[in-house]
């Protein structure tokens, strides 16, 4: 089995072995582009020296040295020979992408001695020591773990000394001079020497990037991005070539298309007289490449061909970095581009236009997660905007928060709540949990492919980048004339780059023209019908316009939670007889037929799914805890009067009676509507009376209305009879103007089990996974997330939380076993999912796979849904 390939012998299939850099480079040396010759060593030697107690396998470097011998044949020069050294690259690469997250070195195979022959080979002393010292400082960091800002000091230093502000200014006897610095700070932090043997310096070098693997925000990154801890990086070994030997040179990072907007123009960064890592580690404020075309056309008419070359080979917008050497164009790596959810549906959709891709291609290449993002949001310009400065806009969506200057407050703070903006003079991976917990990234330095915006755009959070004119002090920052303290409120807007002071009301997103289309496209593929999950005609009519094809639950509680009706739903609860609590039902009857009216009225000629009280009674009353204080106060008050000291005791006494153990497993759901009748009856009768008012206006209403909680199908059965009863009293001879259905939600395991016996009752089977997921685990949803569960997703016991992505093993089955026994009773019986699951990428393609009708999720979750469930086809 061979450990180690040559450029020349891969290609692009082969990721999963040579990691995503090498194979992308093996593809590019086969399709003739620029590339430095090199090769790799696998992502399974990876696996054998992390599984092997951190040991190269026997004889791996012999073969590493044998490759290294092709390179110095190409280029003729050789490794470790003074008087024309060869210099590599030694790369990180592992499956799938992940920028930035694990390390590289350049320019080994430099030593006190090969960097004089470099010197005299190029006659560039001062290039040669720049070379060497960023080996020195790239070496110390990445093999003895040295922080940067050891050497920087050393840096800023000597420029102090020298009295310049920029490190080209410093001499060839300087720079030198820096080198023997740095020497001494790898000595004086690591113990040993930098190796002078160019063998010792690849093996550790090897070793390093193989353990960066396992480096703290590798791992969190792979955490975020579902990437396997098993997969493991593969290590390229490239030929040097140099975009700092003078002003002809450069190095610059592009993107074929605008990775924000996904407008079709090249977009990138570049700094001249420069290596690598200068340009993405931010440290330098780049050059848009715009600029490149201006200043050297010819350099520009390269890189735009190469683009489109690389463009067309991999039908995908690519990420490429380059060098420029001498005026010589080299290609050091490629990848399809990372793009904000908006850019990747404009570009799917433009690949479409241009018989690049076919309209299933472009549906499929949606990340449907990142959907929520084009919902973006935005500021409102109809307020007054302090705006503070303007950074680069490098990742869209507006952003208000309280500012904070680290990762590990902005975590704190976001966990107890609070909303916050973090603010960095420049990001580095070690940043990305704070990344995480704020509503948006503000950076003082970096460019648009710098660090920030690459991981904020990931995760789809608004960030402004390289805000120069903000000044970061100890606790606040300042631009001009104002200090922001750490807590104070600020807002960035992602689209423009625009750092505004106070917070903003933010305003909710459209949908693009592409998005249209790509929506157009993703409904005539799919077979899942997409409800909503609404409450009131306003959410309706929202969902109704992001394409939500009815409503498949509307929660009927949600209307008696509102201030004025609270009060009314208590005297309904506190009647001491039936004929008081109709009177009070009497009086909530008008109000739920409000409701009905206007969410008919927006739903108009689509189904409307109507749950009837789902809730324990006792979540409309004051708790116990302050019904005692209450009760308490008013009997040391002397002067408190008699009624309202009455009015406390008959609350407490109801609420007491009221008290259960296990609510969720209480009286509620349709146990209700069988206990109180009357209850259930005037919803119904509610219903019906709104269902005639709009039919009188020419409105067509598809009411269905659906019983929660059954687990026998006797409990069904009675309230399907006070259904039609209710109806037929409500509607009389006008019966057949609404047409209605009667269904219920499966969310007890014994209505999945017995739904056979149920089918017969009912016209639709709705699954409420969230209740069905809870019984079935026996977890208690709202105690088990901040508990165990969280433990339990940790150490890996379940694979993910079962209440966001569908438990397939447990839960799904008893969807099928319940689908299956449903239809055989009644092959008509329509089903669907109206859980949070619906709104869930897996659990979407699941639904499909189970032969559901339908999904029904929030309102914003509609797109989303209609593209998952025509990825479910494709
Ligand atoms: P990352 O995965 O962090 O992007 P890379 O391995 O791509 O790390 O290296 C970072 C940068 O170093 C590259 O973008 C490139 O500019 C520079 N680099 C890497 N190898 C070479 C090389 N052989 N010659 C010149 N520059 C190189
Ligand atoms: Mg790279
Ligand atoms: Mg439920």
């Amino acid at each position: 089995k061979q450990r180690v390939l040559f450029f020349t012998e891969g290609n692009a299939g082969m990721k999963t072995l040579l990691g995503g850099k090498g194979a992308n480079l093996a593809e590019m040396t086969k399709a003739g582009l620029p590339v430095p010759p090199g090769f790799t060593v696998t992502t399974e030697v990876c696996r054998a020296y992390l599984a092997g107690g951190h040991q190269l396998p026997e004889g791996l470097m012999d073969e590493v040295a044998a490759a290294m011998t092709g390179i110095e044949e190409l280029k003729g020069q050789g490794f470790g020979r003074p008087d024309a050294p060869l210099l590599v690259s030694v790369r990180s690469g592992s499956v799938t992408s992940m920028p930035g997250m694990m390390d590289t070195i350049l320019n080994l195979g430099l030593n006190d001695e090969t960097v004089a022959g470099l010197a005299a080979m190029t006659g560039n002393p001062r290039f040669a020591y720049d070379c060497y010292r960023r080996l020195l400082q790239m070496f110390g960091n990445v093999v003895f773990e040295i922080e940067h800002y050891h050497f920087e000091r050393e840096l800023l230093l000597l420029k102090k000394e020298q009295g310049c502000e920029e490190d080209s200014e410093l001499s060839a006897e300087r720079v030198e001079e820096l080198c023997r610095a740095y020497q001494r700070v790898i000595k004086k932090k690591a113990g040993v020497s930098f190796p002078q043997g160019v063998f010792d310096q690849l093996h550790m070098a090897i070793e390093a990037v193989f353990r960066s693997w396992n480096n703290p925000r590798a791992v969190v990154y792979r955490k975020l991005n579902r990437i396997p801890d098993h997969q493991g990086t593969a290590v390229n070994i490239q030929s040097m070539v140099f975009g700092n030997l003078g002003e002809d040179s450069g190095t610059g990072v592009l993107f074929t298309r605008n990775p924000s907007t996904g407008e079709k123009v090249l977009y990138g960064e570049y700094l001249m007289n420069a290596q690598g890592e200068d340009v993405v580690a931010g440290i330098r404020t780049p050059q848009g490449i715009a600029g490149l075309a201006g200043e050297q056309p010819q350099l520009y008419l390269q890189i735009d061909e190469v683009a489109q070359k690389l463009e067309r080979h991999y039908r995908d917008m690519q990420d490429i970095e380059f060098t420029i050497e001498n005026g010589k164009l080299y290609i050091l790596q490629t990848r399809s581009g990372k793009r904000t959810a908006q850019a990747a549906v404009k570009i799917a959709a433009d690949l479409v236009e241009e018989g690049v891709i076919s309209k299933a291609e472009a549906l499929e290449r949606i990340e449907v997660s990142h959907l929520d993002q084009l919902l973006h949001r935005s500021i409102d310009e109809g307020q007054p905007l302090n705006v503070l400065a303007s950074g680069l806009p490098a990742s869209p969506g507006a952003a208000t928060g309280q500012a904070v200057f680290d990762a590990d407050t902005a975590e704190e703070w976001a966990r107890a709540g609070r909303q916050v903006l973090l603010v960095r003079a420049e990001t580095t991976p070690e940043d990305i949990h704070g990344v995480l917990a704020a509503t948006g990234v503000l950076t003082t330095r970096g460019g648009m492919t710098s660090h920030a915006a690459v991981v904020a755009r990931g995760m789809g959070k608004p960030c402004v980048c390289g805000c120069e004119a903000l000044r970061i002090g100890e606790g606040s920052f300042t631009i001009g004339g104002t200090q922001v303290n750490e807590g104070d409120w600020v807002s960035i807007d992602g689209a423009t780059g625009r750092v505004i002071l106070g917070k903003l009301v933010l305003k909710e997103p459209e949908i693009s023209p592409e998005l249209s289309t790509l929506l157009g496209w993703a409904d005539g593929i799919r077979r899942l019908k997409v409800l909503t999950n609404a409450d009131t005609p306003e959410d309706a009519a929202k969902a109704r316009e992001l394409g939500a094809e009815g409503i498949g639950l509307c929660r009927t509680e949600h209307m008696f939670m509102s201030a004025d009706r609270v009060p009314v739903v208590q005297e309904m609860i506190l009647a001491e007889d039936e004929a008081a609590r109709r009177t009070a039902l009497g009086k909530l009857l008008p109000m739920q037929q409000g409701d009905f009216e206007g969410i008919f009225r927006s739903m108009a000629g689509l189904p409307v799914t109507v749950r009837l009280l789902d809730p324990p009674l006792h979540e409309f009353l004051p708790s116990l805890e302050h019904l005692i204080v209450q009760q308490a106060r008013l009997s040391c008050d002397a002067s408190s009067d008699r009624a309202e000291r009455e009015k406390v005791d008959t609350l407490l006494r109801k609420v007491r009676g009221l008290h259960e153990m296990n609510p969720m497993l209480g009286t509620r759901g349709c146990r209700l509507g069988i206990l109180f009748e009357e209850i259930y009856e005037m919803q119904v009768e509610a219903l019906f009376r709104a269902a005639l008012i709009c039919r009188a206006e020419g409105v067509e209403v598809l009411p269905e209305l659906m019983i929660p909680l059954v687990g026998h199908a006797n409990e069904l059965k009675r309230m399907r009879e006070l259904v039609d009863r209710t109806a037929a009293r409500v509607l009389g001879e006008r019966l057949p103007e609404v047409p209605y259905r009667v269904g219920t939600m499966i969310e007890v395991p014994r209505a999945a089990i017995t739904a056979g016996q149920i089918a017969r009752h009912a016209d639709f089977f709705s699954f409420g996974t969230n209740d069905l997921t809870q019984m079935t685990f026996g977890y208690s949803r709202d105690d088990a997330e901040g508990k165990f569960l969280t433990h339990y997703v940790e150490h890996k016991l379940l694979p993910e939380n079962p209440f966001q992505v569908l438990d397939e093993e447990g839960v799904g089955e008893l969807i099928l076993w319940a689908v299956d026994k449903g239809r055989a009773v009644k092959p008509a019986l329509k089903t669907g999912v109206c859980g949070e699951h619906g709104g869930d990428k897996d659990s979407i393609f699941f639904c499909h796979g189970a032969g559901l009708d339908y999904v029904s999720c929030s309102p914003y979750r509609v797109p989303l849904a209609r593209i998952a469930a025509a990825q479910a086809v494709i």
